[in-house]
């Protein structure tokens, strides 16, 4: 697996189309994959797509996303555990690259927990020591 970084564009042969019928157009995040809203970014493959965050919270700060749209990370449990899982081995690989294999992985659910994107991201922190 090959990390990168490089800006995703409209012409990528991987982007979902909005036939698709597992993506919502009116999601942000969807709107990413499919590369009509620019991202930079750092992995991807069949199964999701990993991207710089625009408001960075440490030194690497990587969003980790199925290309399927899910709400949240109860509903990708749900529909597609073997995804979530695949999404701890990206964070790993990504940490691996950044910093010795050191991360902290979040998942905002629900607007009372600071979820403002209604597509499942990992939050992937790394690439320095972090704070409590
Ligand atoms: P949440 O608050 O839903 O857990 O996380 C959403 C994250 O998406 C935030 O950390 C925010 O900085 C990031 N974000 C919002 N809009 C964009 C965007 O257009 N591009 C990128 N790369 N990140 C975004
Ligand atoms: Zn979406």
């Amino acid at each position: 697996m090959k990390l990168e970084e490089s800006e995703n564009d409209m012409n990528d042969a991987t982007a979902t189309t909005s036939a698709d019928v597992s993506t919502d157009p009116d999601c942000l995040f969807c709107k990413i994959i499919a590369g009509q809203v620019p991202s930079t970014k750092v992995f991807e493959d069949d199964e999701v797509y990993a991207f710089k965050d625009i408001n960075p919270k440490a030194k690497v700060h990587v969003l980790i996303v199925p290309r399927k749209h899910y709400a949240n990370v109860h509903e990708l449990a749900e529909k597609s555990p073997q995804t979530l899982v695949h999404i701890v081995e990206v964070a790993k690989k990504i940490a691996d690259d950044a910093f010795h294999g050191s991360f902290r992985l979040i998942f905002n659910t629900g607007e009372d927990a600071g979820q403002s994107v209604f597509h499942v991201h990992a939050h992937v922190l790394t690439g320095e020591v972090l704070a409590e």
